[in-house]
Formats: C-alpha cells, sequence, structure tokens
C-alpha cells in the first residue's frame, strides 16, 4: 500500500484496533457467522450496535489498558514497568466493566510490580491468554521506529506485567514487529518468516503453526482467547482480505473472543491500510472511557493526537 504516510499509518492502527474492539464486543461469547448474519456484507450500515452492557461503538478493556501504556508512555517518556503496572491497578480499582481474569488476579494479588504475574503463573494458573496481546497496539507504534530487537523486548516487558507466561510475550512481540513492519510500509504477511525467526526457540514451533498460510482458525486447538489462536486469527483476518473493512468483519465472524480477535486484527489492518480505510460509520460512534484517568472520555480527535504522539516520541 503506497501514497499512505506513517501518521496515517499509525493513526489507522490505533483507531482501528479500537475499532475492532467495540465493533466486537457485543458479539462476545457468541458463534461464528453471528454478525454477518445480522449485518449482511452487501448492506453496509448499523454494525457499531451495542449490546452486552456496551453501548453503541464503546471500546471495551482492550482499549483502556492500551491507552494506560501509552499515557505512560507518553509521561514517563521512557518504558516504565513499575508506572504501567501502577496505571493498570487504578484502572482495576475502577468501577469496570470487564476486565480479564487473568488480568484481575495479578493486578489484586498485592505483590510488586515484577513478582505478581509470575507468581501467578508459578501458582500454575493458565496464563497464555490474549490479555497482554490485546492491548499492545499504542506500545507497537510508539517503539516501531526503534527496530526489530527493541520492539519486540518492549512488548514481552510490557506483556510480563500482567501474564507470567513467555508465550504471551512471544506472541505479543510478534505482533509488534508485524506492526513495525506495516508502518514502514511492508507487508507483515510477507514479513512472517522474518519474524518468527526472532521469536525465542522454545515457542517458535507453535507459532509457525499458527501464522503459516493454510492456517485457518478452525484447526485451533485453544479457544481464541488463548494468545496463539488469537493472534494466528488476526493474521489469517489480514491475509484472506483485502480491505480493512473486511479484515474486521472477518475477525468478528470468527465468535467467542471478538472484541479481543477483532483490536488485534484492527491494529494490524489500521496499519497496513491507514486511517482513512477506516469507515466513518464506525468511527463516528466510536468512544473510548477511560476508568483510573478522571472522566476522560476519547474519541476519534482524542485518539488521533495520541497516535500522532506516540509516533513523535517514539
Ligand atoms: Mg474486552
Amino acid at each position: 500500500m503506497t501514497g499512505i504516510n506513517r501518521m496515517d499509518r499509525a493513526a489507522g492502527a490505533v483507531v482501528g484496533s479500537a475499532v475492532g474492539d467495540a465493533l466486537g464486543a457485543p458479539f462476545e461469547f457468541g458463534p461464528s457467522g453471528a454478525f454477518s448474519a445480522r449485518f449482511p456484507r452487501s448492506a453496509p450500515g448499523g454494525e457499531m450496535c451495542g449490546g452486552r452492557g456496551w453501548d453503541p461503538g464503546e471500546a471495551t478493556d482492550d482499549t483502556q489498558m492500551a491507552l494506560h501504556v501509552a499515557d505512560s508512555l507518553l509521561e514517563r517518556g521512557r518504558l516504565d514497568p513499575a508506572d504501567i503496572f501502577a496505571r493498570f491497578q487504578r484502572w482495576a480499582a475502577a468501577d469496570l466493566k470487564d476486565i480479564g481474569i487473568q488480568t484481575e488476579g495479578v493486578l489484586h494479588s498485592g505483590l510488586p510490580w515484577d513478582r505478581a504475574a509470575t507468581a501467578w503463573f508459578e501458582a500454575g494458573h493458565r496464563s497464555a491468554g490474549n490479555g497482554s496481546l490485546m492491548r499492545a497496539t499504542t506500545a507497537a507504534v510508539h517503539f516501531a521506529a526503534r527496530g526489530r530487537a527493541a520492539t519486540m523486548d518492549a512488548a514481552r516487558r510490557i506483556s510480563a506485567l500482567t501474564h507470567g507466561d513467555p508465550a504471551a510475550g512471544e506472541g505479543t512481540a510478534v505482533f509488534h514487529d508485524l506492526v513495525r513492519v506495516a508502518l514502514d510500509g511492508g507487508d507483515p504477511v510477507a514479513a512472517l518468516p522474518e519474524t518468527l525467526g526472532h521469536v525465542h526457540p522454545d515457542h517458535r514451533d507453535r507459532y509457525a503453526a499458527v501464522l503459516a498460510p493454510d492456517w485457518h482458525p478452525r484447526l485451533a486447538t485453544e479457544p481464541n482467547g488463548a494468545v496463539w489462536p488469537c493472534l494466528g486469527s488476526a493474521v489469517w483476518a489480514l491475509r484472506t482480505t483485502t480491505t480493512f473493512e473486511d479484515a474486521l468483519r472477518a475477525a468478528v465472524d470468527l465468535g467467542m473472543d471478538t472484541d479481543t480477535v477483532a483490536a488485534v486484527t484492527g491494529g494490524l489492518a489500521g496499519a497496513v491500510y491507514g486511517l482513512g480505510a477506516v469507515p466513518a460509520r464506525w468511527t463516528e460512534p466510536l468512544h473510548v472511557p477511560l476508568p483510573g484517568a478522571g472522566d476522560r472520555v476519547l474519541r476519534l480527535p482524542e485518539l488521533t493526537e495520541v497516535a500522532r504522539r506516540l509516533v513523535e516520541s517514539g
């Protein structure tokens, strides 16, 4: 995709992820195909429908956590894991509509930032959920210009705040690198073999499987609330479509953890196609209430501004 500049792509990623989150939220835990059954591709309109406790266009915990990461990066001027963890804790103490089980357990454990997630993992809890991947777009935009090693390392460190299983960190690192490639104007799907070469060897085969050209979400061996099929599904949605809108439609149509799969897909697809490819009928109702940060509600202008500042400070 030529003719789209880096800032368009960065804004596309941040806004696209929030759009996916809000688009998918009403369909969470639902069956595959529910979205297109209700909103046929041939009759566009009304897709930001709300439901399951969410207002039309309201983004969920995925985007809220991503924006707390953004706030920390912008205010601290560096990656400060203790500060991000403290922001997550303030957020988790607020009146939330949703929070992941593992994220909640870790943030409320009373343990310090550098021990809480590891303790949860070592206690035998399932820790390879998609809850750190879902919030990765803002950091991926910020660290992209620093190159592959730096952005993948930042991904692992931020993931580890809530997800002690290194598998979650490796998946988030892959996502960061694919966003980096897209912001540079490259094709993230074509870059997959090279990115996989930088995944920790203990985790490479499993990611190679879900990121392979012939993989399909129905081949997943876990629900898409796990990090591997979530990332694989997002890449599949990008690979098998040619527009932002169709990628998001494919993601939500997978059912189950629709807000998060679509948030991850939207981050990737937004970086590839740019903000101009995100339908206005989806960005107009989009809004992100941000518990733990006053009464802020971010809409398109504020989200675009966050993306701009993340790039300029990156
Ligand atoms: Mg959510």
